[in-house]
């Protein structure tokens, strides 16, 4: 079983599931091999926090793996990208192995891999040179696989509304199927497996700690903020669903922390007054735990998608998944259907993986603005725009790898639209900062913000970030704790400062004036989108 970066799980894992059963009745060991390719990692700006959650990962799983006396291998393959399907071949030569299984991931360069992976073996059948045996990739990413959902004219959905009808209604057709794990457990290889002339030594094989050119940049400090905030091991994915399925929703300060374990106990009515229960407004406010934080286990497979839902199921209780907005619950399943959907966006339009827009007319037609010197996108980076909500959500991602989805449209919004900067800087430096990046679910919010994308925000309705910063954080203390320049700012000024503050009064707090007058830019944005639009 070759496990890749987005399956990092033993439960129900479709490729490793099968691998096992077909060990099973083979009566041969089961192997995990894991690759680490540095030019793949660099060429998508994997980020180490990322590689980080990974690697701790994959530490845990070997040991689960040790306890089955099933061996973990893994390689750094620092070459060129292109020779991994070679890597790997001759690996499984030297193996011996009858088989390889792996799930699919969806983005451009990994399929042509896999692709290469399958003529390389063909070609070996052939002419009998190379290693030859069976190779069986499996899709379970997603709960409904891009490309089993199609329009009534037998196409794609570019429009997310009718998609997420189309995928409720598909799994509430197959209710048994989507509700029971299809996926048996992995089963124990014969303990002789540890004296295998060739496997044997594969048990002494250690994880590496960290992979050449991505260490934490914040070195141990980073390493154990990171373990305190998206821990690993024995429990995690369980309690992080329990706590959003069945403990209340805190106001306190859990962007410290988000998920510290809580003190209170479970509500007696979670449907309601849990987390998921009260989700429709707790989504939109960024200083309540309203969300679940699974993504970076999501992104990294640590927790199966369909288990997300069978959770939301078995809590709703009734007879269908509910997927409406009318409950917490349903509301929730509906931003997991946006994950599949914008990997459905990946497999039928592949330009969106190589850097294009969705939207062609958006094709390097927009006049983004010049930034000669690129202290505009400094500024954003560094959370020093002067726009106090852009700042505090930029210092969060910079501390915590993560960051509110309202914050992340904010953002977005701010730097493709007031800094009319192209999109594609703010989608890569997010893949290099988030512990959660996900070309699909990153490139599909990117593309959205800054209307290029399917289903796009309309480029004349454009993010005021201060009347935004009145509606998701009110009482600005998510402000306050990230920008603690402001602390002492009283009421409402927290969202607009300069408005209410002279420059003299917000340079000696420390804080910067805002690099761009909010009206004037957004003049200047819906221009230059109507402009290329009148091109196009
Ligand atoms: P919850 O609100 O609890 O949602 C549950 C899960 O549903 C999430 O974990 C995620 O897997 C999925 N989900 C929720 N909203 C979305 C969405 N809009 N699109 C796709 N999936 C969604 N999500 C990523 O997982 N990786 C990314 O790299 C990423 N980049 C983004 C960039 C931008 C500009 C925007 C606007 C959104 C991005 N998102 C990304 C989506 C969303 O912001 C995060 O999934 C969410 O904030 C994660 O927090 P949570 O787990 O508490 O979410």
């Amino acid at each position: 079983y070759w496990s890749r970066n987005k399956d990092l799980r033993l439960d129900d894992n479709t490729a490793l599931s099968y691998a096992s059963a077909v060990a099973q009745d083979m009566h041969l060991p089961l192997v995990v091999l894991h690759i680490f390719s540095i030019g793949d990692y660099k060429s998508h700006d994997r980020s180490p926090r990322r590689i980080d959650f990974q690697l701790r990962q994959l530490a845990y799983l070997k040991e689960q793996l040790a306890a089955l006396d099933i061996p973990l291998y893994t390689l750094t393959h620092s070459g060129n990208r292109k020779d991994v399907p070679r890597v790997v071949c001759d690996l499984l030569e030297e193996w011996g192995a009858t088989g390889l299984y792996a799930n699919l991931e969806y983005e451009v360069d990994e399929l042509r891999r896999d692709t290469e992976i399958l003529e390389r073996t063909k070609r070996a059948r052939e002419t009998g040179e190379g290693w030859k045996g069976q190779v069986e990739l499996f899709k379970d990413f997603c709960i409904v696989a891009p490309g089993e959902i199609l329009t009534k004219q037998g196409k794609p959905y570019s429009v997310y509304s009718p998609y997420q009808r189309s995928w409720l209604a598909q799994i509430n057709s197959h209710l048994g199927d989507y509700m029971h794990k299809q996926n048996g457990p992995v089963i124990a290889n014969p303990s002789s497996t540890r004296s295998h002339p060739v496997l044997g030594s594969l048990f002494s094989h250690q994880i590496p700690e960290s992979i050449p050119g991505f260490e934490l940049e914040g070195g141990e400090d980073e390493a154990s903020r990171m373990r305190r905030l998206w821990p690993v091991g024995d429990g995690v994915t369980e309690s992080i669903m329990h706590r959003f399925l069945r403990t209340k929703m805190r106001p306190a300060k859990f962007f410290e922390a988000p998920l510290e374990s809580e003190a209170d106990g479970d509500v007696a009515d979670p449907k309601k007054k849990s987390k998921i229960g009260e989700y429709c407004e707790g989504r939109n406010r960024v200083d309540w735990d309203g969300t679940s934080h699974i993504s970076p286990y999501l992104a990294a497979g640590l927790i199966s998608p369909r288990e997300c839902i069978r959770l939301a199921f078995k809590l709703a209780g009734g007879k269908e998944l509910p997927g409406g907005r009318d409950t917490g619950i349903g509301m929730w399943v509906q931003e997991i259907a946006w994950r599949d959907f914008y990997q459905a966006v990946l497999v039928a339009w592949p330009r969106v993986s190589m850097g294009k827009p969705f939207n062609l007319k958006y094709d390097g037609t927009v006049a983004w603005a010049m930034d000669n010197d690129g202290a505009k996108l400094k500024a954003w980076k560094e959370g020093r725009t002067g726009f106090p909500i852009v700042d505090a959500a930029m210092r969060s991602l910079k501390e915590q790898g993560y960051m509110h989805n309202r914050c992340r449209m904010i953002v977005a919004s701010f730097l493709s639209k007031d800094l009319l900067i192209d999109w594609r800087e703010g989608e890569k430096f997010f893949m290099q900062s988030l512990i959660d990046g996900d070309l699909g679910s990153n490139n599909g919010g990117w593309q959205w913000s800054a209307s290029t994308g399917c289903d796009p925000q309309p480029y004349f309705r454009i993010f005021n970030p201060a009347s935004q910063s009145e509606k998701v954080d009110p009482d600005g203390a998510y402000i306050r704790h990230w920008v603690p320049e402001l602390r002492g700012v009283k009421g409402k000024a927290i969202h607009d400062p300069s408005a209410k503050l002279t420059k003299k009064e917000i340079e000696k707090m420390g804080y910067v004036m805002p690099i761009v007058d909010h009206a004037k830019a957004r003049t200047k944005a819906i221009e230059a989108f109507k402009e290329c639009v009148a091109s196009a």
